[in-house]
């Protein structure tokens, strides 16, 4: 019952809200504002069918795929902008001389009537123009494709640097002539994986021209090397960028943003950088979902798209499909909702994409279920696009990614995912710092900043650390940090050793290493005792696993904590024929667990192991992510905000310095228990969320805060001192606290 009144409560705030909503449309300042500067959500709607290739037989392809119905259903389920497909590899869906359109579609262009229908419904079309896989070009246009290594072309691919960019000029300018508001361009990308290009006589020409040598003759990892990935990078971007120049100077009002894979589990094969291919449009735009990353992902992708291009808005794209785009299923109301909100809590705007079916009918339930959030989403408008509060930044390396990463950028990202596992399930808000462009104010955002085995530490990096540091920053340092050179190369001493206050002994050649806090190897400095904070919920004398890379220490200026110990190792092993891959008990300790280094006015404490990593394998305890916890709260004891909730419960801060009220966003999880897999046992997929969860939540806000207010009136609250306690049944909650 408590439930069904709070629904109906939201139902009127809707109303109330929507009408708000128009009303801010309306203004002046607004209408001259670009549509993606005041829209939070948009849908993208475009054919199922052709995805894995297509038939000119299948005459009932596209052929219900209306625009003029598609802008009429995007407007009446709230949506505040349309994305309409325009461009694929092998159609397009207006009169193109370039392209055909599918026999389905007859006569009529989709691109003419969604923008027809859409403008007179006051709605932004954007036209969505795929650019890699151009198939039917590639196929008119053979000498085009990418080459790989050994002088054969790759099927499917595009080289950047080919006739391709003055192609696709005359292309997007048949689309301007449409009237249509911008363009969604996916993506620049060098393909997924192996073969790797390009290696086509023009690159060829280009690179020596550019360096004096020749490409190298494959992937060499030597120096050859760097200038290759140096020159792919630079040719996606150019083409980006002179793209984007182009669609300017024909409509300097049509907006420009670039499908975006800098993040992980992408790496430098796409032939994109984190910060260098996000800023080439007016924005970035990135994917995200259970389907293709993970749950937990899609808070982190939303930072990671934050941080590669600051003080910009930002868009993420979902989907409404259970698995994979075109699969033809539909979400749960609850499931949408969860990841709806959770990029808007987290400052984006979204794009959810809708494949229609075969012949282009819309589903109508997806369609409700659409209309059902974003009108939830204009009642809460004002509740999101703060800036964030932030404790910890978790630092990222593009360095590392490719040059220790190289052909298994995993090993990296297991680090990066696994300290960002650990701050959602402990609650510590946390952000995205990325190497490329980070200067002494970024790092000064964070209270704590945290290099999750980040191998490859250059100097310029030690110096920007290093006046961090002595002006009060506290940095945490896990596993390989600073042990890696420039090219991937191990290093005699970490880049880190000053900092640390510890001299690199030797890396462990395991990773199934332990961590033990016993009474006799604790020392207590004052004023913290950083044995006792340390261990935590682990028991005094207890070995447990901390899975994943380690090094030996040993202390020069810093103070020791716990115990390190290797794994034991049997005759088995010694012969090659024990799984090397499988953890076995913990044999003698080899060094501290940590070191706390007192520089200038902050600390740098190190972990000898990998408790980011461990967080994210499959063998992680409990107690190896409080260890993360644990060492954020020794570094900086008093943070702004504290927050208990359950694991489930995902939470983002924000400020608004202005009004003073902070803002606490709580996203509750609950995926219902999954069956067995009938492949790939036991990797089991989350199932979509049915119901909205019921969970208890405590604030505490270390100044003090006058009022506390739940958007939902069902949230029960209570206030004593700087604590709040919460009582929240929903998906979405958010805490205002006026200050
Ligand atoms: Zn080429």
């Amino acid at each position: 019952m408590k439930h069904l009144r709070s629904f109906l409560a939201g139902l009127a705030a809707w109303a109330v809200l929507d009408s708000l909503h128009a009303a801010d449309l309306r203004d002046p300042a607004l209408e001259s504002s670009p549509w993606y500067a005041h829209s939070l959500v948009g849908l993208e709607v475009g054919p199922t069918g052709s995805q894995f290739g297509s038939s000119p037989s299948d005459v009932g392809f596209a052929s219900r795929f209306n625009g003029g119905d598609i802008a009429r259903a995007t407007q009446a389920c709230g949506a505040e902008y349309l994305v309409i497909w325009a461009r694929e590899g092998d159609w397009v869906f207006y009169d193109s001389k370039f392209q055909p359109k599918p026999p389905g579609l007859g006569n009529r262009d989709v691109l003419r009537e969604a923008v027809g229908e859409g403008h007179r419904l006051g709605l932004p079309v954007i036209a969505y123009c795929q650019v890699q896989y151009p198939g039917h070009t590639l196929r008119e246009h053979p000498d085009w494709r990418a080459v790989a290594s050994d002088g054969k072309p790759i099927d499917g691919r595009v080289c950047y640097r080919s006739g391709y960019l003055e192609y696709l000029k005359q292309m997007v300018d048949e689309q301007l002539a449409y009237g249509i508001d911008g363009f969604h361009l996916d993506m620049v990308d060098q393909g997924f994986g192996p073969p790797y290009g390009c290696w086509c006589a023009t690159c060829r020409k280009e690179f020596e021209a550019e360096y004096g040598r020749p490409m190298p003759a494959g992937v060499t990892w030597d120096e050859d090397w760097d200038r290759m990935l140096k020159f792919r990078y630079a040719g996606s971007e150019r083409f980006e960028k002179e793209l984007t120049a182009h669609i300017r100077r024909v409509n300097p009002r049509a907006t420009v943003d670039y499908n975006y894979h800098g993040n992980p589990p992408f790496s430098w094969e796409v032939g994109q950088r984190p910060v260098q291919h996000a800023g080439n449009g007016d924005f970035v735009t990135g994917e995200t979902g259970v389907w293709g990353f993970s749950a937990l992902t899609v808070g982190l992708n939303a930072e990671f798209y934050r941080a590669a291009t600051p003080g910009l808005p930002f868009q993420i794209a979902m989907q409404r499909g259970v698995r994979m785009y075109h699969d033809q299923t539909t979400r749960p109301l609850n499931d949408l909702r969860w990841e709806l909100l959770t990029l808007l809590s987290h400052g984006g705007f979204v794009t959810i994409v809708d494949k229609t079916a075969f012949d282009g009918w819309l589903d109508p339930v997806a369609y409700e279920r659409f209309g059902a959030a974003f009108r939830e989403v204009a009642a809460k408008r004002s509740q999101f696009g703060h800036p964030a509060v932030y404790e910890v930044g978790l630092y990222f390396s593009s360095r590392t990614r490719d040059w220790f990463g190289r052909d298994q950028p995993a090993k990296y990202f297991q680090s990066f995912q696994g300290a960002h596992k650990a701050m959602v399930y402990e609650h510590i808000p946390w952000g995205v710092i990325l190497d490329e462009k980070v200067t002494l104010e970024t790092l000064k955002r964070f209270p704590v900043v945290m290099l999750p085995n980040v191998a490859i530490v250059s100097d310029k990096e030690v110096a920007l650390f290093r006046r961090y540091v002595e002006e009060g920053g506290k940095l945490l340092v896990t596993g390989l940090t600073g042990t890696r050179g420039w090219r991937g190369e191990r290093r005699e001493e970490s880049a880190l050793q000053e900092l640390a206050g510890a001299k690199l002994v030797r890396e462990l050649d395991s990773t199934d290493n332990w961590v033990r806090f016993s009474t006799r190897s604790d020392v207590i400095v004052e004023p913290w005792a950083p044995s006792e904070s340390m261990r935590g919920s682990a028991r005094t004398n207890w070995p447990f696993l901390v899975r994943g890379p380690a090094v030996v220490y040993e202390a020069t200026t810093a103070t020791p904590i716990g115990e390190l110990l290797k794994p034991h190792r049997t005759s088995l092993h010694v012969e090659g024929r024990y799984n090397q891959d499988w953890p076995l008990s913990a044999d003698t300790p080899v060094g501290p667990a940590m070191l706390l280094n007192h520089v200038g006015n902050g600390a740098v404490l190190t972990f000898a192991g990998s408790p980011d990593w461990a967080t994210a394998s499959d063998h992680h305890i409990t107690e190896t992510r409080k260890l993360l916890a644990n060492a954020v709260r020794l570094l900086n004891p008093e943070p702004w905000v504290r927050i208990e909730a359950p694991t489930t419960v995902q939470t983002v801060v924000t400020d608004d310095p202005i009004a003073r009220t902070l803002r606490v966003h709580l996203l509750g999880y609950d995926a219902p228990p999954q069956t067995t897999p009938a492949k790939d046992r036991p990797y089991v997929l989350p199932v979509p969320i049915e119901d909205a969860p019921i969970f208890r939540v405590t604030i505490e806000v270390r100044d003090g805060f006058k009022r506390a207010k739940a958007f939902n009136p069902a949230t029960e609250l209570k206030k004593g001192g700087n604590r709040l306690e919460l009582l929240v049944e929903d998906i979405h909650e958010v805490v205002q606290l006026s200050y």
